[in-house]
């Protein structure tokens, strides 16, 4: 396999995202793809696997735009499907992903960052500055003393997530830019 699509390949998040969007099968099923369109009945022989289920797993990565198809006839001048998979999908989903969850992150730690919050003792509530000072710092629930959270640490760990997040966005748009696919004339979506 191409070594740039063996890199997107090898990263836990593309995995667990194949998974996630079509089923336990998927990873393998991307992953057997090599420069060269395949036969749902290829990939059912290759991968040891029920063909329904190889089908099934091609129909949810094409719902995604990933597994691209063609129909055409074959020696005994029968239809047959023949699928390539869109690489460059996978990375632009991977990269909306990752900018959602950076965002995401940001905005509880600016949030976190201009905003003193307060918690019960009893864990019944945590809450905001202004919403803590219009319960006279008294928890609604039981009635004890608010106190202020230590943000620090969560602090902490938002950021060194978002410092990860970034990271992989740009490798991913590193990628993006330079694997090529084969889906000319096939329909992915
Ligand atoms: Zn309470």
């Amino acid at each position: 396999m191409n070594k740039l699509k063996k890199e997107l390949l090898s990263e836990k998040n593309t995995n667990y995202f194949l998974e996630q969007i079509a089923g336990p099968l998927a990873p393998s099923v991307v992953k057997i793809f090599n420069n060269e369109a395949l036969s749902p009945e290829d990939i059912s022989k290759r991968l040891k696997q029920k063909i329904t289920t190889v089908r099934s797993t091609l129909n949810s990565l094409h719902y995604r735009g990933i597994a691209c198809y063609k129909k055409q006839r074959n020696d005994k001048n029968m239809y047959e499907f023949l699928w390539e998979i869109k690489f460059k999908k996978i990375i632009e989903i991977l990269l909306l992903q990752e900018m959602k969850k950076y965002k995401k992150n940001e905005d509880s730690i600016n949030d976190k960052e201009v905003h003193d919050f307060f918690y019960c003792p009893n864990k019944c509530t945590e809450v905001a500055f202004e919403i803590a000072a219009a319960y006279d710092f008294k928890c609604p629930t039981c009635g004890k003393g608010l106190e202020v959270v230590n943000t620090k640490n969560k602090l902490t760990n938002l950021k060194k997530q978002n410092k990860q997040i970034a990271e992989n966005i740009k490798k991913l748009e590193s990628l993006i830019e330079k694997i090529k696919d084969n889906t000319n004339g096939y329909v992915c979506e």
